[in-house]
C-alpha cells in the first residue's frame, strides 16, 4: 500500500510512507527527528538514573530478551 505524504520533517512530498524509513524521506531526515526526540524532548522528562535501572535487575521474561552480539 503506497501513500504519498509529505516528509515529517522536510515536508518533502514522496512515496516513503514505507518502512524502514516511516514518514521520512531519507535517513536523513529520520535521524534529525531522532535528534529532536533526544535533544528537546528527554529534558522534559526525569533523567534516567541507575536506581531507575535497578528494579528492573530480578525482572526475567520476553520483554528483556536483548539478542547477543
Ligand atoms: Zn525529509
Amino acid at each position: 500500500m503506497a501513500a504519498i505524504l509529505p516528509c515529517a520533517i522536510c515536508g518533502k512530498k514522496a512515496d516513503f510512507f514505507a518502512p524502514p524509513m516511516g514518514p521520512f524521506c531519507s535517513e536523513q531526515c529520520k535521524l534529525v527527528d531522532l535528534g529532536k526526540w533526544l535533544g528537546e524532548e528527554y529534558k522534559i522528562t526525569e533523567p534516567l538514573r541507575p536506581d531507575h535501572l535497578a528494579e528492573y535487575e530480578d525482572m526475567e521474561g520476553p520483554q528483556l530478551d536483548i539478542p547477543e552480539r
